[in-house]
Formats: C-alpha cells, sequence, structure tokens
C-alpha cells in the first residue's frame, strides 16, 4: 500500500490520532503550519473532496461530526479555526487521499497564497 494516510490509517506509520468513529479519523499533521493543524480524512480511500463516493458513502455527515467535536476538545471555538480540502495540484493536494486540514492558534490571512 503506498497511500501515506492509509498506511496511517492502517497504523503501519505513527501518527498522533485525537479522533475516530467508523469513517473518519483525525490526526495532527506532521509539518504543522499553525499552533494546531490536524488532519480528518476518511477511513476509505477516496482521492479528493469532488470523488462521488464522498456523497454516495455519507462521509460529509461523519467530517462535520468530527470537526465539531475537534472544535469543542480542542478548545477552537472561541478563537476560531479555518477549515480547508485542497484538490488537485492547483489547488496545492501533495497527499491524494481526501483529508480536511483544521487550522487554528494564529491569526490567519485571507485570501489564501
Ligand atoms: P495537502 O498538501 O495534500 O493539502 O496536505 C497534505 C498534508 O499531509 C500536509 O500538510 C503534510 O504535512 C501532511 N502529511 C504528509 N505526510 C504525513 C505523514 O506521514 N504524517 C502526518 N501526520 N501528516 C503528513
Ligand atoms: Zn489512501
Amino acid at each position: 500500500m503506498s497511500c501515506v494516510f492509509c498506511r496511517i490509517i492502517a497504523r503501519e506509520i505513527p501518527a498522533a490520532f485525537l479522533y475516530e468513529d467508523e469513517y473518519v479519523c483525525a490526526f495532527r499533521d506532521v509539518n504543522p503550519v499553525a499552533p494546531v493543524h490536524i488532519l480528518i480524512v476518511p477511513k476509505v480511500h477516496v482521492v479528493r473532496v469532488d470523488a462521488p463516493e464522498v456523497c454516495e458513502l455519507g462521509l460529509p455527515q461523519h467530517i462535520f461530526r468530527a470537526l465539531a467535536t475537534l472544535a469543542r476538545e480542542e478548545g477552537l471555538q472561541e478563537g476560531g479555526f479555518r477549515v480547508v480540502s485542497n484538490a488537485g495540484r492547483g489547488g496545492g493536494q501533495t497527499v491524494d487521499h481526501l483529508h480536511f486540514h483544521m487550522i487554528a492558534g494564529r491569526s490567519l490571512g485571507w485570501p489564501p497564497g
């Protein structure tokens, strides 16, 4: 298996897990761009956010439940946070397994670069 996130989900590569349900899990990004940088990832290998399987498998409700739980547990509700899913090379995606970045803990500029 060559996908790094599939290997993390299979516990072949270590990661700091923060959340897990039947369909998704969340762990800390190994190269954080902010004091809080969490990746929310479906357990099944789906390439990106616009893949048909995302809705076919009912992933959105699990992803949104994960981010709401993490916002509460990581204490991000008051200070706020950003959720981003890069899609394709032009969108900045480097790992071709769907993931949502949850970033917080510093002031975040807009628009992103
Ligand atoms: P993308 O560039 O595809 O939007 O985001 C991929 C993210 O995965 C990057 O922020 C990168 O730091 C993170 N990442 C890549 N390899 C690993 C790894 O082995 N472990 C963890 N925890 N994060 C990783
Ligand atoms: Zn994968």
